[in-house]
């Protein structure tokens, strides 16, 4: 089963898509997506995506769940950065020509506010006797929130929002064993803080927002 909804004025993707279990190629090339839903995982079937020639300035790493995929075409967005789970993909093609991120070079980033205040909470989570753990029962809302805690890729330490995001560029075909030559593609990773951007014994690049 295949879909095509290229060439519309389509800015998100159709809910209704996510429930097609049954889809194996879905064409949404020259649209005005700005952004893939998380349930794009849902489609554990889908071997062949077309995003090409949208504004899509990240890749989310909800794409893990599509086990299937074989061909990616990101070719023609904005600066498309790829989601570190992309390495557990095994897909074969993959196309990300015309990435502005792969010229320009990155320096800084940003940080976001309630983050503190989580990492205070995920650290407490740690012990077993602590209250947060308690209170954590009765607001399945904010058990929701937490659920999507990531780690930092210097420290491994967790944090619930973005403070760092950077970029690691790494070869298509050697990292992720992709078998057309799509060169150099930039993989999202998140760090910490600043003190473990600072750590210099890594190879990430922070992305300056345009
Ligand atoms: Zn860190």
């Amino acid at each position: 089963m295949w879909l095509s909804l290229a060439r519309n004025q389509l800015t998100v993707l159709p809910p209704e898509i996510v429930s097609l279990d049954e889809l194996r190629e879905l064409n949404m090339s020259d649209n005005l997506l700005t952004l893939l839903p998380n349930e794009i995982s849902h489609l554990k079937k889908l071997k062949k995506l077309y995003l090409q020639k949208n504004k899509l300035p990240r890749l989310n790493h909800n794409i893990e769940g599509c086990v299937a995929l074989l061909v990616l075409d990101v070719s023609v967005n904005e600066r498309v950065s790829f989601p570190y789970e992309i390495k557990y993909l095994s897909q074969n093609e993959l196309y990300c020509e015309a990435n502005p991120l792969l010229q320009e070079l990155p320096v800084s980033s940003e940080q976001e506010d309630e983050e503190a205040a989580a990492r205070i909470v995920l650290k407490s989570l740690k012990d077993r006797t602590s209250r947060s753990r308690v209170l954590l029962k009765f607001h399945p809302e904010l058990r929701k929130s937490l659920a999507a805690t990531r780690k930092g890729a210097v420290c491994r330490e967790s944090f619930l929002n973005t403070w760092l995001e950077c970029v690691q560029f790494v070869s298509s075909r050697k990292v992720l064993g992709v078998k057309n030559n799509a060169g150099v593609i930039p993989l999202r990773v998140l760090l910490c803080s600043y003190r473990c951007f600072n750590v210099g014994t890594h190879n990430y690049y922070g992305v300056a927002l345009p």
